[in-house]
């Protein structure tokens, strides 16, 4: 007696055959689990499709149920948070991500600073992310790939985000197909909002940066940042103390417009780790108009965010061990 034939087994002649993790027959009902690891939300909704009109088209099957699975890759997200907004966090986020892209790390940027998202000037683009299977696809600028609230309204339109949708447009960049991407850096709106909250209960980051002036208001500031993240578990990182003094192009005078040190200090007193001091450099801003992150040269600041990467880098593996 010939053996019976199981209907399902026309999927072996496809060439996506190995990547199918389990079939099933069962009253008409195919029920098929696909491995779609690597893949583009783009192929995976294509191997679907193949997957589903393969096993359609067997007169014994009246109802397909195809799962995607997939090995999701070990990805980090690192907040980037202040007490106060114009201390350059929205800059440092851009170059730590730079940095790190340069480092060999696949990442990914999100710029979730509901006040004024400005990494699409950070990073010189203006082109906008496409969606797949209602995922945006993140663009891609610098080595890495990034998405910004500000490309989810058209160029030019104001949006004033806040509560719900600002918790709902962040969930839609989270889950965002980033790829292989490991690292996920998020420029967060500065003080302790509700995007904060939505973050760590999205998507829990695996540390928290925090920048500040040496200011001592600004220091106030972000010891409440610091706080939040402690209250709601997430590890904080390190300080970094951005706008300290100030050398003089002309005369080579030595200024602190800030004060100086005081995130140092700060920092020791409450325990975390000082991960570095960005003077104020006058290059710094023009580059970071012109959409050319200094991070992506060789000069002094690159070298300065390189070296602020790689603690962070170093605390990463700290908190994680
Ligand atoms: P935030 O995200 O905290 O609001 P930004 O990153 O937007 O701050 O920085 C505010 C302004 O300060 C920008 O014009 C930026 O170019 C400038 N800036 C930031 N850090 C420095 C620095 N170390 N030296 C000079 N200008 C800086």
């Amino acid at each position: 007696m010939a053996a019976i034939e199981d209907p399902l087994d026309v999927l072996d002649q496809l060439p996506d055959a190995a990547r199918i993790r389990s079939r099933k027959l069962s009253g008409g009902v195919a029920t098929i689990v696909a491995d779609a690891t690597g893949l583009s939300a783009k192929d995976a909704a294509e191997l679907e499709r193949r997957l589903r009109s393969a096993a359609e088209a067997q007169p014994e099957i009246s109802e397909v149920r195809v799962a995607m699975t997939a090995a999701q890759p070990q990805r980090k997200l690192i907040a980037i948070a202040s007490g106060k907004g114009g201390v350059g966090k929205s800059t440092l986020s851009t170059n730590l991500a730079v940095s790190l892209a340069r480092m060999g790390k696949k990442v990914g940027l999100i710029d979730a600073d509901v006040y004024g998202p400005s990494q699409t000037k950070l990073l010189g683009t203006d082109e906008r992310p496409t969606a797949t299977a209602k995922r945006l696809n993140p663009v891609q600028a610098h080595g890495l790939s990034f998405l910004s609230l500000g490309q989810l309204v058209p160029a030019g339109q104001a949006l004033a985000w806040r509560g719900p949708m600002a918790a709902s447009a962040l969930g839609q960049l989270l889950d965002a197909d980033w790829g292989d991407a490991e690292l996920i850096v998020v420029d967060l709106p500065p003080g302790t909002g509700d995007v904060q909250l939505s973050l760590v209960q999205k998507a829990r980051p695996a540390g928290a940066l925090i920048v500040s002036t040496p200011q001592a208001l600004s220091l106030i500031d972000a010891t409440r940042a610091i706080d939040l993240f402690g209250k709601v578990s997430v590890p904080v990182l390190g300080l970094v103390e951005n706008m300290a003094g100030y050398t003089c192009p002309h005369c080579g005078e030595q200024s602190d417009p800030f004060g100086s040190g005081g995130a140092e200090g700060a920092a020791e007193e409450l325990g975390i780790p000082f991960l570095g001091r960005l003077p104020l450099w006058a290059g710094l801003r023009e580059a970071s108009d012109a959409g050319e992150p200094p991070a992506a040269g060789d000069g002094a600041e690159g070298k300065a965010f390189a070296e602020i990467a790689r603690k962070l880098l170093t605390q990463l593996e700290t908190v994680d061990g």
